[in-house]
């Protein structure tokens, strides 16, 4: 008996094997040999036969994990049709979790031990530190080493003296059980009516999406726990989609209090043997809710009855490299397949998610109140044409009065400037030249915190230089414009008694590190917060009251399809973490465009309005999600081939044609060069409704690339990079 299995390798298809002895199930974990190698693959049904059949190898061996149930290969499959992605990566986006093939068995695992170390050494501190920060977690020793930094030995040295216990644990323990009967938080009326609702919806056992609608601090996350709760008692699996990892923390312990154990965790914080226990228990059904990153989406759930898609706005749920897909839609399909509810939370959804809503294809639930006694912040223009500012200086004296009134009253105020590093550009003031990226069409970020130069395309680093690059002159290199780094730099010169924090990512080596720091300063321990978009996701500081938008234009620059869309979220967003426990909030936004319709829509705080307008434009432009988009970037080291293979493909475009899409382009990508690779950008637009993924896999299938061509193909663009 044949079967055709799957594996990661990107082999196109499927291989035919012969089944082991007693046949296996279509689903089964299995390993086979493939060439000298033996890989991980999943039976994927009958094989195919037609060829000779003593040369066909047989199953290595059927792994001890649960099947792939019929729901997760349709939903692989779907998945791969929709975003044209081939079937092993998508299998590979399934199976990320190490030693899935590993036999079961205790293995040796290390943690805290009661002892302490005799002599403290910098190694020995490092080991400590790293069990400290896992809380309890359990690490193999090889894990343990290099998340410290030291060899194994400084570990065994400290199981000697008891500081570190050793064990053979057993493998890949169920999660403790979440209880949905524990009373949840009191709900205000709205609250109480919307859980009712998505509990309904649950129950049904049926698929549906749900926008859950509410301003910041309305309380969304206590009536999706709601959600959560029911499909608990349903007994089958939840998933919470959240998109900064910053978040889980605070999320963690919410879940804790409302279900009385914590959940399993899936992100990039995690543990090795973490995550193999979590997919393991995510097919045998030993975990109840899991709370992770867009990739958790993958895991190979047995019975999954509830997505929660919390910030469905958030543009971290487009993976923009590999397999581009966006965890919102996949998660619609996902539940479509599976018969189980999707709730999309959001202040400011995308607006493909209000259409649909308005179209009544998912439904639609909105908190008004604030939860507790907190008012929505107060918002203002200043109106920077207006204001006197020193060269190099971008706080206004108005917002500099605000800010200090916040400090006088023992509160806190927020600087947002959506821009990492200490200023954006570096140019030479005797000839003008701009430092640029030696492998992209980019400029250098000045990090004066790293003391170097970074390109935020893609990554390189150089130290700054003593005279300038283009006409050697020294010393006339200077930064231009604000990044947070410049920014703290005013703000201590202005308020030199105050306590000033800054929230950038790349300031911080770990989660774990921005996480406290976002305790801290939650804690009071900060007057002036100086932030990077990174604050604009729900985080609660309760002494917050003032929040100062340094640039609301910075958005609204750039030809991008979403820049209104995007910059309306942000600013609401960002504003909304102004006020939220008893003290009234106010949010200034430092502008030179007061009379922009986004500014305007932004102060009138008329959202309904907003959207309306902005679907009307982009349905008279056919333009998403009333139209449909490609984006397909050709890159490659050779300029001219990578134009002559687009002015090919553009040509060719009779498969396109055939169902009324257009090509645009080729043309040089809006970032033209990426790590010394040319650029090139097709896009094709199609009505609603067509078949437009199997066309475009007609037309690129005509050409052959040259070998070092890329082709990559975007369904559903978010940016246009
Ligand atoms: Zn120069
Ligand atoms: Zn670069």
């Amino acid at each position: 008996m044949l079967v055709a299995v799957l594996t990661t390798e990107p082999l196109g298809r499927a291989l035919d094997y012969r089944a082991p002895p007693g046949g296996c199930f279509v689903g089964a974990f299995v390993e086979v040999p493939l060439g000298p190698r033996r890989v991980m693959g999943v039976v994927w049904g009958p094989g195919e036969g037609g060829f000779d059949p003593a040369k066909i190898r047989p199953v290595g061996r059927v792994l001890d994990a649960a099947p792939m149930g019929d729901a997760m290969r349709a939903f692989l499959m779907r998945a791969a049709d929709y975003t044209l992605t081939p079937m092993p990566a998508m299998l590979r986006l399934a199976t990320r979790a190490p030693g899935l093939a590993d036999p079961p068995g205790p293995r040796r695992v290390y943690r805290r031990g009661r002892g302490e170390p005799d002599r403290m050494t910098d190694a020995r501190a490092r080991v400590m530190d790293v069990l400290d920060e896992y809380g309890g977690a359990a690490f193999n020793l090889g894990e343990l080493a290099a998340l410290a930094g030291v060899s194994t030995s400084v570990v065994k040295g400290l199981v000697k003296q008891g500081a570190v216990a050793e064990e053979d644990a057993p493998r890949d323990l169920p999660y403790p059980r979440l209880d949905p009967g524990l009373p949840g938080k009191a709900l205000a009326e709205d609250q109480a009516a919307a859980a009712e609702r998505l509990r309904a919806a649950v129950a049904s056992a049926r698929y549906g999406t749900t926008l859950l609608k509410g301003v910041t601090g309305s309380g969304k996350t206590e009536v999706y726990l709601e959600a959560v709760a029911e499909c608990l008692r349903q007994g089958r699996q939840a998933l919470v989609l959240l998109p900064e990892i910053a978040l889980t923390a605070e999320f963690l312990s919410r879940v804790e209090d409302r279900f009385g154990a914590r959940p399993g965790e899936w992100h990039s914080g995690v543990t090795q043997t973490e995550r193999r226990r979590l997919w393991r228990m995510a097919g045998e059904g030993g975990v109840g809710l899991v709370v992770g990153a867009r990739s958790a989406l993958f895991l190979p759930f047995r019975d999954l009855g509830l997505i929660v898609v919390d910030e469905e706005h958030d543009t971290s749920y487009k993976q923009e490299d590999g397999a581009l897909y966006n965890a919102r839609d996949m998660a619609v399909l996902r539940a479509s397949l599976c018969d189980a509810q999707v709730v999309l939370a959001s202040a400011t959804p995308c607006l493909e998610t209000w259409v649909n809503a308005e179209a009544g294809k998912y439904a639609r639930i909105d908190l008004t109140s604030r939860f507790g006694t907190a008012e929505l912040p107060e918002m203002r223009a200043i109106d920077m044409r207006a204001e006197k500012l020193e060269t190099n200086r971008w706080i206004s004296p108005t917002l500099a009065a605000a800010v200090r009134a916040r400090i006088e009253g023992g509160e806190q105020a927020l600087l947002f400037l959506n821009r990492r590093g200490y200023a954006p550009v570096t140019i030479c003031r005797a000839c003008g030249h701009q430092i640029g990226c030696d492998h992209c069409d980019a400029r250098m970020v000045e990090h004066r915190f790293l003391k170097r130069l970074v390109c935020h395309q893609c990554g390189e680093t150089k130290p700054m230089p003593e005279t300038c690059p283009s006409c050697g002159a020294a010393g006339r290199l200077a930064p231009v414009g604000p990044g947070v780094e410049r920014l703290a730099e005013e703000v201590a010169e202005r308020f030199p008694d105050a306590r000033v924090a800054v929230l950038s990512s790349d300031l911080f080596a770990s989660a774990r590190a921005l996480k406290e720091k976002i305790a801290e300063i939650a804690g009071g321990g900060a007057d002036i917060i100086i932030g990077t978009q990174l604050v604009a996701k729900g985080h609660n500081f309760p002494l917050l009251t003032l929040v100062g938008v340094i640039d609301a234009d910075l958005g609204l620059q750039g030809s991008d399809l979403r820049a209104a869309e995007r910059t309306f979220q942000l600013m609401r967003q960002v504003s909304g973490r102004a006020g939220r426990s008893e003290r009234p909030g106010v949010a200034l936004l430092q502008t030179c465009q007061p009379e922009h319709p986004v500014i305007r829509a932004i102060l009138s705080g008329e959202e309904e309005a907003f959207w309306r307008a902005e679907a009307a434009e982009r349905q008279a432009a056919g333009m998403p999600p009333f139209g449909r988009l490609a984006g397909i970037v050709l890159s490659s080291p050779d300029v001219q081939g990578v134009f002559d293979f687009g002015n090919e493909l553009a040509r060719r475009d009779a498969p396109l044609r055939r169902i009324g899409a257009q090509v645009f382009g080729p043309a040089p990508a809006p970032i033209a060069r990426v790590r010394g690779r040319h650029r090139v950008r097709l896009l094709v637009k199609a009505a609603k409704g067509v078949a437009l993924q199997p066309a475009l896999a007609d037309w690129v299938g005509q050409l052959r690339p040259p070998a070092n061509l890329r082709v990559s193909i975007d369904i559903d663009p978010q940016s246009f990079w």
